[in-house]
Protein backbone atom coordinates (compact mmCIF):
# COMPACT_ATOMS: atom_id res chain seq x y z
CA UNK A 1 0.00 0.00 0.00
CA UNK A 2 1.58 3.40 -0.99
CA UNK A 3 0.44 6.51 1.35
CA UNK A 4 0.83 9.91 0.21
CA UNK A 5 0.91 12.28 3.35
CA UNK A 6 0.18 16.29 2.75
CA UNK A 7 1.23 18.78 5.13
CA UNK A 8 2.83 21.87 5.78
CA UNK A 9 5.07 21.36 8.20
CA UNK A 10 7.45 18.35 9.46
CA UNK A 11 9.72 18.12 12.86
CA UNK A 12 12.20 18.18 13.09
CA UNK A 13 12.52 20.07 9.58
CA UNK A 14 9.90 22.76 10.17
CA UNK A 15 7.37 22.95 13.42
CA UNK A 16 5.21 25.90 14.47
CA UNK A 17 2.78 23.17 16.45
CA UNK A 18 1.85 20.16 17.38
CA UNK A 19 1.03 19.31 13.46
CA UNK A 20 4.62 18.90 12.30
CA UNK A 21 4.95 16.45 15.00
CA UNK A 22 2.59 14.46 13.86
CA UNK A 23 4.01 15.07 10.15
CA UNK A 24 6.94 13.41 11.05
CA UNK A 25 6.08 10.53 13.44
CA UNK A 26 3.37 9.21 11.53
CA UNK A 27 5.48 8.16 8.19
CA UNK A 28 7.53 6.39 10.30
CA UNK A 29 5.24 4.29 11.75
CA UNK A 30 3.31 3.65 8.98
CA UNK A 31 6.52 2.24 7.35
CA UNK A 32 7.28 -0.09 10.16
CA UNK A 33 3.60 -1.37 9.31
CA UNK A 34 4.48 -2.48 5.55
CA UNK A 35 2.95 0.86 4.33
CA UNK A 36 5.07 2.19 1.60
CA UNK A 37 4.88 6.05 2.61
CA UNK A 38 5.98 9.24 1.16
CA UNK A 39 5.19 12.90 2.02
CA UNK A 40 4.60 15.94 0.17
CA UNK A 41 5.59 19.52 1.32
CA UNK A 42 6.18 23.04 -0.11
CA UNK A 43 9.17 23.95 -0.88
CA UNK A 44 10.34 26.20 2.55
CA UNK A 45 14.27 26.74 3.01
CA UNK A 46 14.41 24.47 5.51
CA UNK A 47 12.82 21.78 3.60
CA UNK A 48 15.17 22.15 0.47
CA UNK A 49 17.65 22.32 2.64
CA UNK A 50 17.25 18.64 4.44
CA UNK A 51 16.42 17.50 1.43
CA UNK A 52 18.89 14.39 0.02
CA UNK A 53 20.08 13.83 -3.50
CA UNK A 54 16.95 15.17 -5.35
CA UNK A 55 15.65 14.90 -8.59
CA UNK A 56 13.52 16.57 -10.47
CA UNK A 57 10.22 15.08 -11.56
CA UNK A 58 8.65 17.48 -13.58
CA UNK A 59 8.17 21.13 -14.40
CA UNK A 60 4.65 21.91 -13.52
CA UNK A 61 1.84 24.46 -15.13
CA UNK A 62 -0.45 24.78 -11.94
CA UNK A 63 -3.72 26.16 -13.44
CA UNK A 64 -4.63 29.86 -12.52
CA UNK A 65 -3.23 32.46 -11.29
CA UNK A 66 -0.62 29.71 -10.08
CA UNK A 67 0.59 29.57 -13.56
CA UNK A 68 2.39 32.37 -13.09
CA UNK A 69 4.92 30.98 -10.68
CA UNK A 70 8.30 28.87 -11.73
CA UNK A 71 7.41 25.68 -10.31
CA UNK A 72 9.28 22.28 -9.77
CA UNK A 73 8.54 19.13 -8.12
CA UNK A 74 11.59 17.73 -6.77
CA UNK A 75 11.99 13.85 -4.47
CA UNK A 76 14.54 12.75 -2.68
CA UNK A 77 14.76 11.82 1.24
CA UNK A 78 14.44 13.78 4.27
CA UNK A 79 17.24 12.21 6.39
CA UNK A 80 16.34 13.82 9.28
CA UNK A 81 12.57 12.53 9.55
CA UNK A 82 13.58 8.93 7.78
CA UNK A 83 11.23 9.57 4.96
CA UNK A 84 10.87 10.00 0.98
CA UNK A 85 9.99 13.36 0.02
CA UNK A 86 8.01 15.30 -2.98
CA UNK A 87 8.99 18.57 -2.64
CA UNK A 88 7.43 21.57 -4.24
CA UNK A 89 10.35 23.86 -5.43
CA UNK A 90 8.12 27.54 -6.32
CA UNK A 91 10.69 30.31 -4.86
CA UNK A 92 8.20 33.00 -5.58
CA UNK A 93 5.79 31.03 -2.78
CA UNK A 94 7.97 29.79 -0.26
CA UNK A 95 11.15 31.22 -0.23
CA UNK A 96 10.50 34.25 1.73
CA UNK A 97 11.99 35.91 5.15
CA UNK A 98 9.05 35.48 7.70
CA UNK A 99 7.76 32.22 8.97
CA UNK A 100 5.66 29.70 6.77
CA UNK A 101 1.97 30.86 6.86
CA UNK A 102 3.12 35.19 7.93
CA UNK A 103 5.37 37.40 7.39
CA UNK A 104 8.35 39.17 9.88
CA UNK A 105 5.19 40.90 11.06
CA UNK A 106 3.15 38.10 11.85
CA UNK A 107 0.73 39.29 8.85
CA UNK A 108 -0.20 36.61 7.04
CA UNK A 109 1.13 36.38 3.02
CA UNK A 110 -1.66 37.83 1.22
CA UNK A 111 -1.45 34.78 -1.47
CA UNK A 112 -1.97 32.12 0.77
CA UNK A 113 -4.62 30.60 -1.30
CA UNK A 114 -2.20 30.06 -4.14
CA UNK A 115 0.63 29.21 -1.84
CA UNK A 116 -1.77 26.12 -0.03
CA UNK A 117 -3.88 25.86 -3.37
CA UNK A 118 -0.40 24.80 -4.73
CA UNK A 119 0.03 21.95 -2.24
CA UNK A 120 -3.45 20.89 -2.67
CA UNK A 121 -3.31 20.40 -6.65
CA UNK A 122 0.37 18.53 -6.98
CA UNK A 123 -1.10 16.26 -4.30
CA UNK A 124 -4.19 15.50 -7.05
CA UNK A 125 -1.76 15.60 -9.98
CA UNK A 126 0.60 12.79 -7.95
CA UNK A 127 -2.65 10.85 -7.16
CA UNK A 128 -3.01 10.94 -11.02
CA UNK A 129 0.22 9.58 -11.54
CA UNK A 130 2.42 12.58 -12.37
CA UNK A 131 5.66 10.22 -11.03
CA UNK A 132 5.21 7.03 -13.73
CA UNK A 133 7.48 5.89 -10.46
CA UNK A 134 5.44 5.92 -7.75
CA UNK A 135 1.45 6.41 -7.72
CA UNK A 136 0.01 6.72 -4.52
CA UNK A 137 -3.35 4.24 -2.88
CA UNK A 138 -4.50 6.99 -0.69
CA UNK A 139 -3.92 10.61 -0.34
CA UNK A 140 -3.50 12.11 3.38
CA UNK A 141 -4.07 15.80 3.62
CA UNK A 142 -3.36 17.41 6.81
CA UNK A 143 -4.70 20.64 8.07
CA UNK A 144 -6.25 23.53 5.98
CA UNK A 145 -3.18 23.91 4.15
CA UNK A 146 -3.90 20.59 2.09
CA UNK A 147 -7.72 21.24 2.56
CA UNK A 148 -7.91 21.70 -1.30
CA UNK A 149 -6.16 18.17 -2.40
CA UNK A 150 -9.62 16.37 -2.23
CA UNK A 151 -11.09 19.00 -4.07
CA UNK A 152 -8.74 18.86 -6.80
CA UNK A 153 -8.78 15.27 -6.78
CA UNK A 154 -12.58 15.49 -6.98
CA UNK A 155 -12.29 18.05 -10.28
CA UNK A 156 -9.90 15.10 -11.75
CA UNK A 157 -12.54 12.15 -10.50
CA UNK A 158 -14.83 13.86 -13.00
CA UNK A 159 -12.66 12.61 -16.00
CA UNK A 160 -11.10 10.04 -14.55
CA UNK A 161 -13.27 8.03 -12.12
CA UNK A 162 -10.24 5.15 -11.09
CA UNK A 163 -8.13 7.58 -8.78
CA UNK A 164 -6.94 7.13 -5.14
CA UNK A 165 -9.39 7.85 -1.76
CA UNK A 166 -8.17 10.69 0.77
CA UNK A 167 -8.42 11.18 3.86
CA UNK A 168 -8.53 14.59 5.17
CA UNK A 169 -6.98 15.52 9.39
CA UNK A 170 -8.07 17.96 11.34
CA UNK A 171 -5.82 19.24 13.36
CA UNK A 172 -7.22 22.10 14.52
CA UNK A 173 -10.80 23.16 13.34
CA UNK A 174 -9.82 27.12 14.45
CA UNK A 175 -7.89 27.44 11.64
CA UNK A 176 -9.77 27.10 8.28
CA UNK A 177 -7.90 28.97 5.62
CA UNK A 178 -10.55 31.57 4.51
CA UNK A 179 -10.33 33.99 1.89
CA UNK A 180 -12.21 36.29 -0.07
CA UNK A 181 -14.61 34.68 -2.99
CA UNK A 182 -12.25 36.60 -5.58
CA UNK A 183 -9.63 33.83 -4.37
CA UNK A 184 -11.46 31.27 -5.42
CA UNK A 185 -11.46 32.60 -9.02
CA UNK A 186 -7.25 32.18 -9.32
CA UNK A 187 -7.10 28.51 -8.66
CA UNK A 188 -8.94 27.21 -11.36
CA UNK A 189 -11.16 24.99 -9.77
CA UNK A 190 -14.54 24.15 -11.83
CA UNK A 191 -17.04 27.05 -10.95
CA UNK A 192 -19.95 24.58 -9.77
CA UNK A 193 -17.41 23.73 -6.42
CA UNK A 194 -18.27 27.17 -5.10
CA UNK A 195 -21.67 26.25 -3.99
CA UNK A 196 -22.66 25.24 0.16
CA UNK A 197 -22.08 21.96 -1.42
CA UNK A 198 -18.82 22.70 -2.03
CA UNK A 199 -15.66 25.20 -0.98
CA UNK A 200 -17.95 27.73 0.02
CA UNK A 201 -18.78 29.16 3.61
CA UNK A 202 -20.73 32.23 3.98
CA UNK A 203 -19.50 33.49 0.86
CA UNK A 204 -16.30 32.98 1.16
CA UNK A 205 -13.64 30.47 -0.03
CA UNK A 206 -12.50 28.23 3.07
CA UNK A 207 -9.67 25.27 2.86
CA UNK A 208 -10.74 23.71 5.56
CA UNK A 209 -14.45 23.07 4.24
CA UNK A 210 -13.15 21.74 1.50
CA UNK A 211 -11.48 19.12 2.85
CA UNK A 212 -13.97 18.38 5.13
CA UNK A 213 -16.62 18.18 2.04
CA UNK A 214 -14.82 16.35 -0.54
CA UNK A 215 -12.39 13.92 1.36
CA UNK A 216 -13.96 10.31 1.38
CA UNK A 217 -12.62 9.79 4.79
CA UNK A 218 -12.33 12.35 7.50
CA UNK A 219 -11.00 12.03 11.46
CA UNK A 220 -9.22 14.24 13.68
CA UNK A 221 -6.82 14.21 16.54
CA UNK A 222 -9.35 12.69 19.50
CA UNK A 223 -12.13 11.09 20.07
CA UNK A 224 -13.59 13.47 22.23
CA UNK A 225 -12.86 16.40 20.06
CA UNK A 226 -14.35 13.97 16.84
CA UNK A 227 -17.21 14.36 19.00
CA UNK A 228 -16.95 18.35 20.35
CA UNK A 229 -16.59 19.36 16.49
CA UNK A 230 -20.11 18.08 16.14
CA UNK A 231 -21.90 20.40 18.07
CA UNK A 232 -22.37 24.14 17.91
CA UNK A 233 -20.11 25.23 20.39
CA UNK A 234 -16.88 23.99 18.79
CA UNK A 235 -17.88 23.57 15.52
CA UNK A 236 -16.78 26.42 14.41
CA UNK A 237 -19.77 27.18 12.12
CA UNK A 238 -18.77 23.73 10.62
CA UNK A 239 -20.59 21.44 12.67
CA UNK A 240 -23.37 20.68 10.72
CA UNK A 241 -20.92 19.29 8.07
CA UNK A 242 -19.48 17.43 10.51
CA UNK A 243 -23.05 16.01 11.98
CA UNK A 244 -23.61 15.16 8.46
CA UNK A 245 -20.84 13.34 7.97
CA UNK A 246 -20.40 11.67 11.22
CA UNK A 247 -20.83 8.01 9.83
CA UNK A 248 -17.14 9.08 7.85
CA UNK A 249 -15.33 10.73 10.65
CA UNK A 250 -13.23 9.26 13.64
CA UNK A 251 -10.77 10.50 15.96
CA UNK A 252 -7.59 9.20 16.29
CA UNK A 253 -5.04 10.00 19.23
CA UNK A 254 -1.83 11.39 18.48
CA UNK A 255 1.30 9.40 19.80
CA UNK A 256 4.81 10.20 21.34
CA UNK A 257 7.71 9.71 19.05
CA UNK A 258 9.45 8.21 22.04
CA UNK A 259 12.67 8.36 19.45
CA UNK A 260 12.30 11.82 20.62
CA UNK A 261 10.49 12.09 23.64
CA UNK A 262 11.87 9.77 26.10
CA UNK A 263 13.62 10.90 29.35
CA UNK A 264 16.29 7.55 29.31
CA UNK A 265 17.82 8.62 26.00
CA UNK A 266 17.03 12.32 25.81
CA UNK A 267 20.70 14.30 25.17
CA UNK A 268 19.21 17.32 26.00
CA UNK A 269 19.03 16.58 29.92
CA UNK A 270 20.87 17.01 32.69
CA UNK A 271 20.40 13.43 33.90
CA UNK A 272 18.98 10.98 32.02
CA UNK A 273 15.98 9.02 34.34
CA UNK A 274 13.06 6.27 33.70
CA UNK A 275 10.52 5.04 36.32
CA UNK A 276 12.33 2.53 37.59
CA UNK A 277 15.67 5.55 38.08
CA UNK A 278 13.98 8.49 39.33
CA UNK A 279 17.05 10.14 40.56
CA UNK A 280 17.85 11.87 37.54
CA UNK A 281 14.94 13.68 37.48
CA UNK A 282 15.74 15.59 40.93
CA UNK A 283 19.08 16.77 39.14
CA UNK A 284 17.15 17.98 36.24
CA UNK A 285 14.70 19.64 38.41
CA UNK A 286 18.07 21.32 40.10
CA UNK A 287 19.73 21.84 36.80
CA UNK A 288 16.46 23.68 35.70
CA UNK A 289 16.39 26.19 38.59
CA UNK A 290 19.73 27.22 38.25
CA UNK A 291 19.47 28.13 34.91
CA UNK A 292 16.42 29.62 35.29
CA UNK A 293 17.63 31.60 38.24
CA UNK A 294 14.64 30.10 40.87
CA UNK A 295 15.22 29.90 43.90
CA UNK A 296 17.00 26.13 44.90
CA UNK A 297 15.23 25.53 48.27
CA UNK A 298 11.40 25.22 47.60
CA UNK A 299 9.10 22.61 49.19
CA UNK A 300 6.01 23.41 47.06
CA UNK A 301 6.07 21.54 43.12
CA UNK A 302 7.39 23.35 40.23
CA UNK A 303 4.52 24.16 37.34
CA UNK A 304 5.73 24.73 33.65
CA UNK A 305 3.73 25.22 30.88
CA UNK A 306 5.17 24.73 27.21
CA UNK A 307 2.61 26.40 24.81
CA UNK A 308 1.79 29.00 21.85
CA UNK A 309 0.64 31.91 23.56
CA UNK A 310 -3.10 32.03 22.00
CA UNK A 311 -6.36 32.58 23.57
CA UNK A 312 -6.66 28.67 23.00
CA UNK A 313 -4.34 27.76 26.00
CA UNK A 314 -6.39 29.41 28.40
CA UNK A 315 -3.33 31.06 29.84
CA UNK A 316 -4.89 34.58 30.91
CA UNK A 317 -6.19 31.89 33.64
CA UNK A 318 -2.86 30.87 34.45
CA UNK A 319 -1.87 34.02 34.85
CA UNK A 320 -4.29 34.88 37.43
CA UNK A 321 -3.64 31.65 39.10
CA UNK A 322 -0.22 33.16 40.00
CA UNK A 323 -0.07 34.89 43.11
CA UNK A 324 -1.93 31.79 45.08
CA UNK A 325 0.38 29.20 43.32
CA UNK A 326 3.24 31.67 44.61
CA UNK A 327 1.66 32.15 48.03
CA UNK A 328 1.46 28.46 48.52
CA UNK A 329 4.92 27.22 48.09
CA UNK A 330 4.79 26.85 44.17
CA UNK A 331 7.23 27.90 41.72
CA UNK A 332 6.23 28.46 37.74
CA UNK A 333 7.95 28.23 34.74
CA UNK A 334 7.04 29.38 31.21
CA UNK A 335 8.38 28.76 27.46
CA UNK A 336 6.19 30.37 25.00
CA UNK A 337 5.99 32.87 22.62
CA UNK A 338 2.97 34.22 20.69
CA UNK A 339 0.09 37.20 21.59
CA UNK A 340 2.13 39.87 22.67
CA UNK A 341 -0.23 40.98 25.44
CA UNK A 342 0.13 37.78 27.38
CA UNK A 343 4.17 37.72 26.30
CA UNK A 344 4.43 41.05 28.24
CA UNK A 345 2.04 39.79 31.30
CA UNK A 346 3.98 36.91 31.96
CA UNK A 347 7.24 39.19 31.94
CA UNK A 348 5.72 41.16 34.11
CA UNK A 349 5.21 38.64 36.30
CA UNK A 350 8.65 37.24 36.38
CA UNK A 351 10.21 40.65 37.01
CA UNK A 352 7.90 40.99 39.89
CA UNK A 353 8.83 37.74 41.52
CA UNK A 354 12.29 36.14 39.83
CA UNK A 355 12.53 33.56 42.60
CA UNK A 356 9.35 32.21 42.19
CA UNK A 357 8.47 32.99 38.76
CA UNK A 358 10.60 32.34 35.54
CA UNK A 359 9.82 32.98 31.93
CA UNK A 360 11.32 32.23 28.38
CA UNK A 361 9.59 34.27 25.62
CA UNK A 362 10.39 32.15 21.71
CA UNK A 363 10.52 28.89 20.85
CA UNK A 364 13.20 26.60 21.72
CA UNK A 365 12.47 22.86 21.31
CA UNK A 366 15.90 21.82 23.64
CA UNK A 367 14.66 23.70 26.51
CA UNK A 368 11.13 22.73 25.80
CA UNK A 369 12.77 19.27 26.66
CA UNK A 370 14.55 20.31 30.12
CA UNK A 371 11.67 22.35 31.32
CA UNK A 372 9.13 19.44 30.98
CA UNK A 373 12.10 16.80 32.18
CA UNK A 374 12.84 19.26 35.05
CA UNK A 375 9.32 20.24 36.72
CA UNK A 376 6.74 18.64 38.57
CA UNK A 377 3.36 19.47 36.85
CA UNK A 378 2.58 20.59 33.52
CA UNK A 379 -0.52 23.01 32.74
CA UNK A 380 -2.34 22.65 29.98
CA UNK A 381 -5.62 24.29 30.65
CA UNK A 382 -7.18 25.01 27.22
CA UNK A 383 -10.53 26.18 26.44
CA UNK A 384 -10.46 23.91 23.21
CA UNK A 385 -7.42 21.09 22.61
CA UNK A 386 -7.92 18.87 19.40
CA UNK A 387 -5.35 16.72 21.35
CA UNK A 388 -2.58 18.31 22.95
CA UNK A 389 0.76 16.65 22.86
CA UNK A 390 2.60 18.66 25.72
CA UNK A 391 0.37 16.78 28.31
CA UNK A 392 1.70 13.39 26.79
CA UNK A 393 5.23 14.27 27.39
CA UNK A 394 4.29 15.57 30.39
CA UNK A 395 3.04 11.68 31.16
CA UNK A 396 6.79 10.42 29.71
CA UNK A 397 8.33 12.68 31.61
CA UNK A 398 7.03 11.77 35.46
CA UNK A 399 5.59 15.50 35.20
CA UNK A 400 2.05 15.08 36.07
CA UNK A 401 -0.08 16.83 33.71
CA UNK A 402 -2.80 19.55 35.11
CA UNK A 403 -5.47 19.79 32.39
CA UNK A 404 -8.96 20.56 31.43
CA UNK A 405 -11.22 18.23 30.68
CA UNK A 406 -11.82 18.83 26.98
CA UNK A 407 -10.45 17.37 23.56
CA UNK A 408 -7.55 15.05 23.55
CA UNK A 409 -6.41 16.12 27.27
CA UNK A 410 -9.75 14.86 28.66
CA UNK A 411 -8.99 11.59 26.48
CA UNK A 412 -5.53 11.06 27.31
CA UNK A 413 -5.23 12.49 31.94
CA UNK A 414 -7.44 10.83 34.41
CA UNK A 415 -7.97 12.80 37.44
CA UNK A 416 -6.69 12.24 41.06
CA UNK A 417 -9.34 11.25 43.91
CA UNK A 418 -8.94 9.41 46.51
CA UNK A 419 -11.11 6.42 44.91
CA UNK A 420 -9.14 6.68 41.93
CA UNK A 421 -5.75 7.27 43.05
CA UNK A 422 -5.18 3.31 43.26
CA UNK A 423 -7.10 2.58 40.04
CA UNK A 424 -6.20 5.12 37.36
CA UNK A 425 -5.29 8.63 38.08
CA UNK A 426 -2.40 10.09 36.22
CA UNK A 427 -2.70 13.82 36.88
CA UNK A 428 -5.10 16.68 37.55
CA UNK A 429 -8.38 17.12 35.86
CA UNK A 430 -10.80 20.14 36.26
CA UNK A 431 -14.22 21.15 34.24
CA UNK A 432 -15.35 24.66 34.03
CA UNK A 433 -12.88 27.03 32.08
CA UNK A 434 -12.37 29.63 35.07
CA UNK A 435 -10.09 30.78 37.36
CA UNK A 436 -11.63 28.96 40.77
CA UNK A 437 -11.22 25.70 38.43
CA UNK A 438 -8.27 25.61 37.99
CA UNK A 439 -6.72 26.96 41.43
CA UNK A 440 -8.83 24.22 42.87
CA UNK A 441 -6.78 21.93 40.93
CA UNK A 442 -3.90 23.73 41.86
CA UNK A 443 -4.56 23.11 45.39
CA UNK A 444 -5.26 19.12 44.73
CA UNK A 445 -1.95 19.11 42.80
CA UNK A 446 0.12 21.18 46.18
CA UNK A 447 -1.92 18.79 48.46
CA UNK A 448 -0.63 15.23 46.56
CA UNK A 449 3.13 16.67 46.30
CA UNK A 450 2.67 17.16 50.37
CA UNK A 451 2.07 13.50 50.25
CA UNK A 452 5.02 12.01 48.63
CA UNK A 453 4.27 8.59 48.71
CA UNK A 454 1.04 9.15 47.01
CA UNK A 455 3.15 11.75 44.60
CA UNK A 456 5.30 8.83 43.52
CA UNK A 457 2.51 6.01 42.82
CA UNK A 458 0.68 8.54 40.58
CA UNK A 459 3.51 9.48 38.96
CA UNK A 460 4.94 5.79 38.38
CA UNK A 461 1.55 5.07 36.80
CA UNK A 462 1.47 8.25 34.65
CA UNK A 463 5.34 7.06 33.36
CA UNK A 464 3.72 3.83 32.83
CA UNK A 465 1.08 5.19 29.84
CA UNK A 466 1.64 3.99 26.42
CA UNK A 467 1.03 6.97 24.12
CA UNK A 468 2.99 5.21 20.91
CA UNK A 469 2.66 5.90 17.24
CA UNK A 470 1.75 2.32 16.62
CA UNK A 471 -1.66 2.06 17.87
CA UNK A 472 -2.42 5.25 15.75
CA UNK A 473 -0.85 3.94 12.44
CA UNK A 474 -2.34 0.72 12.69
CA UNK A 475 -5.91 2.52 13.27
CA UNK A 476 -4.86 4.95 10.27
CA UNK A 477 -3.78 1.50 8.16
CA UNK A 478 -7.43 0.40 8.71
CA UNK A 479 -9.03 3.48 7.05
CA UNK A 480 -6.69 3.45 3.97
CA UNK A 481 -7.77 -0.34 3.72
CA UNK A 482 -11.24 0.84 3.47
CA UNK A 483 -10.34 3.26 1.26
CA UNK A 484 -7.93 0.87 -1.01
CA UNK A 485 -8.67 -2.37 -0.27
CA UNK A 486 -6.91 -4.43 -2.72
CA UNK A 487 -3.37 -2.19 -2.67
P1 LIG B 1 -0.54 23.15 19.21
O1 LIG B 1 -0.35 22.28 18.02
O2 LIG B 1 -1.93 23.69 19.39
O3 LIG B 1 0.50 24.22 19.32
P2 LIG B 1 0.23 20.77 20.73
O4 LIG B 1 0.29 20.51 22.20
O5 LIG B 1 -0.50 19.78 19.89
O6 LIG B 1 -0.33 22.24 20.53
O7 LIG B 1 1.71 20.82 20.14
C1 LIG B 1 2.61 21.83 20.51
C2 LIG B 1 4.02 21.37 20.14
O8 LIG B 1 4.85 22.52 20.02
C3 LIG B 1 4.65 20.51 21.21
O9 LIG B 1 5.59 19.64 20.61
C4 LIG B 1 5.36 21.54 22.10
O10 LIG B 1 6.43 20.98 22.82
C5 LIG B 1 5.84 22.52 21.06
N1 LIG B 1 6.00 23.91 21.52
C6 LIG B 1 5.03 24.83 21.74
N2 LIG B 1 5.56 26.02 22.08
C7 LIG B 1 6.90 25.84 22.07
C8 LIG B 1 8.02 26.71 22.33
N3 LIG B 1 7.85 27.99 22.65
N4 LIG B 1 9.27 26.19 22.22
C9 LIG B 1 9.44 24.88 21.88
N5 LIG B 1 8.44 24.03 21.63
C10 LIG B 1 7.18 24.50 21.71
Amino acid sequence: MRILQVCAEIFPLLKTGGLADVAGALPQALQALGAETRVLLPGFAPILAGLAAPREVAHLDPPGAMAQASVRLLHGRLAAVGVDAYVIDAPDYYQRDGGPYADTAQQPYADNHLRFALLGWVAAELAQGLDAAWQPDVVHAHAWHAGLAPAYLQAAATSRPQLPGCVFTVHNLAYQGMFARSAFDELGLPESFFSIHGVEFHGQLNFMKAGLYYADRLTTVSPSYAREIQGPEQGCGLDGLLRARSHELSGILNGVDAAVWNPATDPALAASFSAEDMAGKARCRSALRRELGLAAKADGPLFCVVSRLTEQKGLHLVLQALPELVAGGGQFALLGSGDAALEAAFRTAAAEQPDAIAVRLGYDETFAHRLIAGSDVILVPSLFEPCGLTQLYGLAYGTLPLVRRVGGLADTVADTRLETIDIDATGFVFDEFSLPALQQALARACALHRRPADWKRVRSRAMAQSFGWDRAARAYLGLYRELAPLA
